[in-house]
């Protein structure tokens, strides 16, 4: 991606490769990841959307996680990498794909650099952060909503809906993340400090992490990240 593509046609049909969002609950890593999607026709993986999904259908795996999610605690490496490696397995990521919420512990890193060696990939495993100060994050996390219907991302303070609770594009009541509550965000932001935050470094070391502020405008966040995707970088 080091020579800038001149149309969307032009970046969708590139090879894009292994891309970690990397960042706090509450930075914008799923409106980022949606940028990214529409950008380069690549798919978003999301740990935490596909764990609720497994809750919602009452599978196994759902079942399993379920509490744990609840209380804001981290789900176990073996259940998560599981749940990846199969979606990973998938044709639709063969172009690359954007991995957001995962990896979460070293122990997934390590996983995961197993995994891609193993599967021979030759583009190189990108990692872009969010910074965002630790103060604003449980603004964010606490006003958070989202739409049942079609995924949209609000937040009461900082992008309202245009009719207070309900969705700007179908007019879905919006809904509140149970483990938003000022709990569990507790919780979760303790799992983040503790746990992942090891990675920045872990990545660092690697000469592969890129850092983008967080706190700036969503636009712009966006923004960064193209630009430190297609400027070669990373
Ligand atoms: P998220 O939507 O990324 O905030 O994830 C919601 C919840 O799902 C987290 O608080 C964890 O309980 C669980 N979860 C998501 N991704 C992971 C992961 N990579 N490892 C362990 N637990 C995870
Ligand atoms: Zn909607």
């Amino acid at each position: 991606m080091n020579t800038p593509a001149t149309s969307v046609a032009d970046y969708v049909s590139r090879a894009v490769g292994p891309i970690i969002l990397f960042g706090p609950p509450g930075a914008g890593k799923g409106t980022q990841a949606k940028q990214i999607v529409e950008r380069y026709g690549i798919p978003h993986l999301s740990t935490g959307d596909l764990l609720r999904e497994n809750v919602k259908l009452g599978t196994a795996l759902g079942q399993k996680a379920k509490a744990v999610m609840d209380s804001g605690k981290l789900v176990s490496d073996d259940l998560v990498n599981e749940m990846v490696a199969e979606r990973l397995a998938r044709p639709d990521c063969a172009r690359g794909f954007i991995l957001d919420g995962f990896p979460r512990t070293v122990g997934q890193a390590e996983w995961l650099d197993g995994f891609l060696s193993a599967r021979g990939s030759k583009l190189p495993l990108r990692v872009l952060r969010i910074a965002v100060d630790q103060d604003k994050l449980f603004k964010r996390l606490t006003g958070r909503r989202t739409c049942p219907a079609c995924g949209a991302i609000y937040n009461i303070y900082t992008n309202p809906p245009r009719v207070p609770d309900s969705c700007d594009k179908d007019g879905t009541s919006l809904t509140f993340r149970k483990d938003d509550s000022e709990e569990a965000i507790g919780t979760r932001l303790k799992a983040y400090e503790n746990e992942t935050l090891p990675l920045a470094d872990y990545y660092r070391q690697r000469g592969i992490l890129t850092e983008v502020d967080g706190d700036a405008a969503a636009d712009d966040v966006s923004r960064q990240l193209f630009h430190a995707l297609e400027k070669g970088e990373l």
